[in-house]
């Protein structure tokens, strides 16, 4: 499962951080998550609650922030929300844009207590 690979490399940046700072326990993490960052957030949740078991996420708030699709078009550098990858520019109708925002699927922080 795609989500559960990803769901257990976003525990391990978080575990390596909080040794990096000296602490055992994190009681917060922040997520942000593309809405085209190909993630099924579903099954992404359900991921997270089976793998962060024993680690030091476990007791952890976890926040998750979706990013949406923001396109920029290609010719007229028009920018605008897109449903999916595939949406011509709603102003000149370019089939050809740059999603440059929704992709993002990261740590944004962490809280250690
Ligand atoms: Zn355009």
């Amino acid at each position: 499962m795609h989500e559960l690979s990803i769901a257990m490399s976003i525990i391990e940046i978080a575990e390596e951080n909080a040794k990096n700072a000296n602490t055992s326990v994190i009681s917060e993490i922040e997520l942000e998550i593309g809405t085209q960052a190909g993630v099924v957030m579903d099954a992404l949740t359900f991921a997270i609650e089976a793998a962060k078991k024993g680690t030091m996420l476990e007791g952890a708030k976890w926040v998750i922030n979706e990013v949406p699709a923001i396109a920029r078009c290609a010719d007229c550098k028009h920018e605008f929300p897109t449903p999916d990858l595939f949406s011509p520019c709603p102003k000149c109708g370019n089939p050809f844009s740059d999603v440059f925002q929704g992709r993002e699927l990261r740590v944004k922080s962490l809280k250690a207590e």
